[in-house]
């Protein structure tokens, strides 16, 4: 029976580390893989975190289970940083623990399923990851256009679709730094879309994955504090994975608005019955440490100081490459404005395998890049190979 399963290709990115790491130029370049990498190259564990989890060693006596919701001191002590310090206290806001963003997103959009919901719409392109889920779930995917040529979001293809649809669909929406072309709407653009999203009635569904790495942890809350107040429904996926370092060790939450206090209880016995049917629960170890950080005035302050210094050198690079302006066909300001650790090169297929097979520049297919794979010291060079490539 197995054997009528059909090959299923690789993963593209996983496929380029292996190519990146057989190839022995010392001067190759990484742009592939979206982790956050120091000017010297390296992903390390934040300094917050290892205190944070020796910690953990030395005080944790118990490994016996907590339940599908997970460590809900470390899902409570998140909400003011996301919602603000301002959270209604009206008990419609609740959420849970999930194995990082991803299963955040699944539990989100598995949730919408079960209440009916059977059209996603979805500015493309977006992290693969949201089609795959979606295709998974068997629910429509109905695409707009999210970047428009002037390397700013295209807000007339969004009014369009949310003009075209209505009860029963939902919208997902990136929260900050966009994946994978780093477009985030402006306030002004939020303000609008809090209230198109309100009058369409369309389910919100705000992907808050890169929290701090944009404009800092306040200002990339931007969009999620300006939308959940201007509707009844709204649901919110969230990763710790990026802005703690976390990567491997699958730490996210979920969170549901829902129109009543009584609503929300009933949402959430929903998704902690989806979290049981997929995962049972989510895994303890980084959500404990994420959960002591966030306990300690302290730790709180030292991981701030270390997630503020990843946004300003993704912010130096961006600023960099912007003041390169062009690389032969490809106009590198927009890069300036662009938030996070993803941008879109404007490159066909034949310019990226030239990137990667005469400069030893490994980038997606797609032309997305990972702006913190450069550094003061590859940045001429990326930039010289663009410009040999696309010229
Ligand atoms: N949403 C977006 C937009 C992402 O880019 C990612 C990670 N690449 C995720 C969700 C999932 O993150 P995690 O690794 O925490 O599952």
């Amino acid at each position: 029976m197995l054997d009528r399963l059909d090959q299923q290709p690789p993963d593209a990115l996983l496929a380029l580390i292996k190519l990146y790491e057989a190839d022995p130029r010392p001067d190759k370049i990484d742009l592939g893989v979206g982790v956050y990498r120091t000017a010297d190259g390296a992903t390390p564990v934040f300094g917050a975190i290892k205190a944070a989890e020796q910690r953990l060693i030395d005080t944790q006596d118990s490994k016996s289970y907590l339940g599908p919701e997970g460590d809900m001191r470390m899902v409570r002590a998140l909400e003011p940083h996301i919602f603000g310090k301002t959270l209604p206290s009206d008990g419609r806001i609740d959420g849970m623990q999930t194995p990082g963003g991803t299963g955040a997103v699944r539990l989100a959009l598995a949730l919408a399923k079960k209440s009916g919901v059977t059209r996603v719409l979805m500015g493309t392109p977006s992290w693969p990851n949201h089609a795959q889920i979606l295709s998974d779930l068997d629910m429509e995917l109905v695409g707009f256009t999210h970047a428009g040529a002037d390397g700013t979001a295209d807000m007339a293809a969004l009014r369009a679709a949310l003009a075209n649809a209505g009860e029963g669909d939902a919208v997902l929406l990136h929260g900050c730094c966009h994946n994978p072309s780093g477009i985030d709407y402006s306030h002004d653009q939020w303000d609008e879309i809090a209230t198109l999203v309100k009058d369409s009635g369309v389910l919100p569904i705000i992907d808050l994955a890169y929290q701090g790495l944009g404009h800092g942890m306040e200002e990339d809350a931007y969009g999620v504090r300006k939308v959940l107040p201007a509707v009844s429904e709204a649901l919110v996926a969230y990763s710790c994975d990026k802005n703690f370092g976390l990567y491997r060790d699958r730490v996210g939450a979920f969170y549901a608005q829902g129109a009543t206090a009584d609503d929300t209880v009933r949402i959430m016995s929903n998704a902690a019955a989806l979290a049981r049917a997929n995962w049972s629960m989510p895994p303890d170890h980084g959500g404990a440490a994420v959960r002591m950080i966030l306990e300690d005035e302290g730790l709180t302050a030292d991981w701030l100081a270390e997630l503020e210094d990843m946004r300003q050198r993704i912010r130096s690079v961006r600023e960099k490459l912007a003041a390169a302006s062009n690389a032969g066909g490809v106009n590198l300001e927009p890069l300036g404005r662009q938030n996070g650790m993803f941008a879109m090169l404007p490159v066909t297929k034949e310019q990226v395998q030239a990137l990667r097979e005469d400069h030893g520049v490994y980038m997606a297919g797609s032309g997305r890049i990972n702006v913190a794979g450069l550094t003061t010291g590859n940045i001429d060079k990326f930039v010289s190979a663009l410009a040999a490539v696309t010229s």
